[in-house]
């Protein structure tokens, strides 16, 4: 199984244009040389990815961002409000959709006009990074649609045979993606694209209300698909006792914030009742209950604020599978 902590191996792959998996704060991404179409494509072949859903840019830098957004042809409000996110934010899980350099080729933004950037947390990719001349598009390192990777064996579970080389730099810290935020022109505004890694209240305490993305103001932004994130098994949403007594003879596992409850196997999140910890193991408790032996998964509704916003965002979107 590729693997390992080799980094300059790692660069040297990137530099051919091929593929390597990496570690990031929030899931292990895709990498591939975003200057380079050739090796992007192979990012949507490997994942089975639609060419209509665009990849996120990783830089090491704000410096390094200039080479993917535009900033200096932004209006001057945008441009202030950008520094001053990736100022506060920066390494950190927070991705803001800007207006793109003639340098991103047109498949990593999905022939968007806009490009999604962001600088990720993570030691290892950040080092990588450093050794490029190039920064990296990177898409979650899971088979389109499916629970994102929170491990290097989850990548090699799930992609293994596809990927040249997974970097492995230990377990995610955040565990769910990033959260997205674009200016949109056509409504001057700040708008959420995805709930994720970093609070809405905390982004909100820099630039002000954030609005949110209607799928009518944005044409192509598949973070917002009703169904992602989602595991095979069928997964719903509710009181775990309600739903559990509606379900007799069958065998059912639980997502729970911090209760244990009487099921074939329960996945107790954070029993401390931390919505951090619990997002961080979100995924791989997810991904548990979908190899065991169970018919269906039942998940609480988290608290609806901070990083329980995320969670029950992804909660939904997996139990949207279904319909
Ligand atoms: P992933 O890296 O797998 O979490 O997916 C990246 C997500 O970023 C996409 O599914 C889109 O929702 C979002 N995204 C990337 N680029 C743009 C863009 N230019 N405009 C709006 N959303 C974007
Ligand atoms: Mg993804």
């Amino acid at each position: 199984m590729p693997i390992d902590t080799d980094l300059a191996w790692a660069a040297q792959l990137l530099r051919e244009g091929e593929l390597v998996a990496i570690p990031t704060e929030t899931v292990y991404g895709l990498a591939a040389n975003a200057f380079d179409a050739e090796a992007v494509l192979k990012v949507f072949e490997a994942k089975q990815r639609p060419a209509f859903d665009p990849l996120i840019v990783h830089v090491h830098s704000a410096v390094q961002a200039a080479a993917v957004a535009a900033l200096e042809q932004a209006a001057p409000e945008l441009r202030t409000q950008a520094e001053a996110l990736m100022d506060r934010f920066w390494p950190g899980p927070l991705t803001l959709v800007l207006p793109k350099t003639p340098r991103i080729p047109d498949l990593v933004t999905s022939g968007l006009d806009t490009v999604a950037v962001r600088m990720p947390d993570h030691p290892v990719t950040l080092a990588l990074l450093h050794m490029l001349p190039f920064p990296l598009a990177a898409p979650s390192a899971n088979p389109f649609g499916y629970v994102s990777p929170t491990t290097a064996q989850h990548v090699a579970d799930q992609l293994g045979g596809k990927v040249p080389y997974i970097l492995d730099g230990g377990p995610c810290t955040v565990g769910v993606e990033s959260t997205i935020i674009g200016w949109e022109a056509t409504v001057e505004q700040w708008v959420l694209y995805r709930h994720g890694g970093l609070p809405l209240e905390e982004v909100e305490a820099v630039i002000g209300g954030v609005g949110r993305a209607s799928k009518r103001v944005l044409p192509a932004s598949p973070g917002m698909l009703d169904s992602h994130y989602a595991p095979l098994r069928p997964l719903l949403i509710g009181s775990v006792p309600v739903l559990a007594g509606e379900l007799a003879g069958k065998r059912f596992g639980v997502i729970s914030f911090r209760n244990r409850h009487v099921a074939h196997r329960c996945e107790v999140l954070s029993p401390g009742g931390d919505l951090a910890e619990a997002a961080r193991n979100l995924f791989a408790a997810m991904r548990r209950l979908d190899q065991g032996a169970v018919d269906v998964i039942l998940a609480e509704h988290f608290p609806e604020e901070g990083l329980g916003r995320a969670i029950n965002d992804r909660l939904m979107r997996a139990a949207a599978k279904r319909g």
